[in-house]
């Protein structure tokens, strides 16, 4: 003879008070998720500003290659410029400032400006100026000092706001694409002022996925002109 096994019923009522229960937790968790998802939506529709500052060029290899990044994402940037990398690269120059990019000084030597005399400084900075508005009819207003160091009342002889940073990529030290991104990606803020140099491959690769991946945060990249005079 065939001997079934007893099946034990769950009571009704409490099954009835198992599945609210379960549903109830199913209703919570999705409210969770649903503010989760809200407040990185919020934080993504805060307007965050940075700008993306190139130092040391122009560079006859990869400062078209950055320009044509900045392009196809429509984006602006500033690059201070070293005085005796102008000759020969002229047209570079001039695509910088047809697309809209700001153009700023770096000094004609590179040389810092605390270690030379006041004299020597002075000319160092005016010869660039002088050798920037040759090409684009554009006086700089913007210097970015060398190694960071502006000399303290420079600014009254040679009329000109220095600019420094607060991100810095490190890429002439690192030259390693996953480096630049690493050090970069998790310290730009709103206002951020992001500091590179356009001589280097791994820095064009670098730009290419700090560009996406600041704009899916919900940056918007403008020249430091717009951080520095609101
Ligand atoms: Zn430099």
């Amino acid at each position: 003879m065939r001997r079934f096994r007893k099946v034990r019923h769950v009571p009704l009522p409490l099954l009835a008070v198992i599945m609210a229960a379960i549903l109830f937790a199913e209703l919570a968790r999705c409210e969770r998720e649903g503010a989760k998802e809200t407040a990185a939506e919020a934080e993504k529709s805060v307007p965050r500003r940075a700008a993306l500052t190139f130092d040391d060029g122009p560079n006859a290899c990869y400062t078209p290659e950055v320009l044509e990044i900045l392009k196809e994402n429509e984006i602006p940037a500033t690059f201070f410029l070293q005085g005796q990398c102008l000759a020969g690269n002229e047209e570079i120059v001039r695509r910088m400032h047809a697309e809209g990019h700001l153009i700023g000084n770096h000094t004609f030597h590179h040389v810092q400006l605390t270690k030379v005399s006041e004299e020597e400084a002075r000319e160092e900075v005016v010869k660039t100026s002088n050798a920037i508005y040759e090409i684009t009819g554009e006086y700089p207003v913007y210097i970015r000092p060398p190694f960071g160091e502006w000399r303290e009342g420079l600014d009254l002889a040679v009329t000109m706001i220095p600019v420094l940073w607060d991100v810095d990529s490190r890429d002439w030290e690192s030259q390693n694409t996953a480096s630049i991104c690493s050090v970069v990606l998790p310290n730009v803020k709103d206002g951020s002022i992001i500091l590179m140099h356009d001589g280097y491959r791994a820095t064009v690769e670098a730009l290419r996925r700090i560009v996406k991946e600041l704009k899916e945060e919900g940056y918007t990249f403008v020249t430091v002109r717009e951080l520095i005079e609101e």
